[in-house]
């Protein structure tokens, strides 16, 4: 079935996901802060753009965005010319930036006050998963809701799944996120001991990554973490976001969040070493300048 989609937020993971939704034939208007980026989409997909969230979600069956943090989702949603202002009643938004649960339930309830529907649906699988459009979906929300979703954010991944009621997906997000920062914190050391130790990192790597060392990151990222190339998507100011949010709600259910409290600073150390921008792998950056 043909749909009327508003995609907000053409970024590095919104920019493709949004094409493959359009080339699965809905009819997708686009919105993009930054203008330049949405006039790029529309010559390469097929599809409209829009001047302000607002105008993209008017007569919209689904709305998707992809954006920053708490504050950039508020002014798109509930900010002036947010799309809050014309979802038309019956509407399903997505919402698929990394954000604290609190928000995400906020907005399901306004949504839920105006007569259409909310589900938090953040993504994993980095800028090559959303290239490839094959990224993780953890979704939090209404079971018959995320029904009718689950094939237009097939779009653009390989496994969505509901978790549980809205807040489920954030913090599933928040999850992965934890696991994500001890496992770069202990490839980082591991890697940087080698490097000391004089071993042949390539034949190390060979044969531990069919042992229980194995990591989606030991696969993906050592080589360029030996090489110090850290230009592979998922920024050090985004990390720095999300476990901002994990060490928030892990103080609101009494958590103790120990590793993840202590590489959120490392990550404040590679912020100082100018790595804003740097990949999440950069953990071995101020490893290896301690030598
Ligand atoms: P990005 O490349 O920096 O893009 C952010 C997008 O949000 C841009 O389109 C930006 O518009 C827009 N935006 C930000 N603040 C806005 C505001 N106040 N009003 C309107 N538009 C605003 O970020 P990204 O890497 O695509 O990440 C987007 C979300 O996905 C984040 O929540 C991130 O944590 C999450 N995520 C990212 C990855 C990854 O590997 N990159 C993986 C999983 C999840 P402009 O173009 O005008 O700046």
């Amino acid at each position: 079935m043909t749909c009327n989609v508003a995609f907000i937020g053409l970024g590095v993971m919104g920019y493709p996901m949004a094409g493959y939704i359009s080339k699965a034939g809905h009819n997708v208007t686009v919105f993009n802060r930054t203008t330049a980026k949405a006039e790029k989409w529309i010559t390469e997909y097929k599809g409209k753009m829009a001047s302000t969230p607002k105008e993209a979600a008017e007569g919209a069956d689904f709305i998707f965005t992809c954006v920053g943090n708490d504050e950039d989702l508020k002014q798109v949603t509930l900010g002036e010319n947010g799309l809050f202002h014309s979802a038309k009643k019956g509407s399903i938004y997505v919402d698929n930036s990394t954000v604290s649960a609190e928000v995400s339930r906020e907005l399901y309830n306004k949504a839920k006050e105006k007569g259409f529907a909310f589900l938090d649906a953040p993504i994993s699988g980095g800028q090559s998963g959303a290239e490839g459009g094959i990224l993780t979906v953890m979704v939090g929300g209404d079971e018959e809701v995320f029904k009718k979703a689950e094939p237009v954010i097939d779009c653009y991944s390989k496994k969505v799944k509901l978790i549980g009621p809205s807040g489920s997906g954030q913090l599933t997000k928040m999850m992965n996120q934890m696991c994500i920062a001890g496992v770069v914190q202990g490839l980082s050391e591991a890697i940087n001991f080698g490097i000391n130790a004089g071993l042949d990192i390539d034949k190390v790597m060979e044969t531990i990554s069919k042992g229980a060392a194995q990591s989606w990151q030991m696969e993906n990222r050592y080589k360029t973490m030996v090489e110090d190339k850290f230009d592979y998507g998922f920024a050090v100011d985004w990390m720095r976001k999300d476990l901002k949010i994990v060490i928030e709600e892990a103080k609101r259910n009494g958590s103790p969040v120990p590793i993840t409290e202590i590489v959120d600073e490392y990550y404040a150390d590679v912020q100082k070493m100018g790595g804003n921008r740097w990949d999440s792998s950069s953990l071995i950056a101020r490893l290896k300048k301690k030598k």
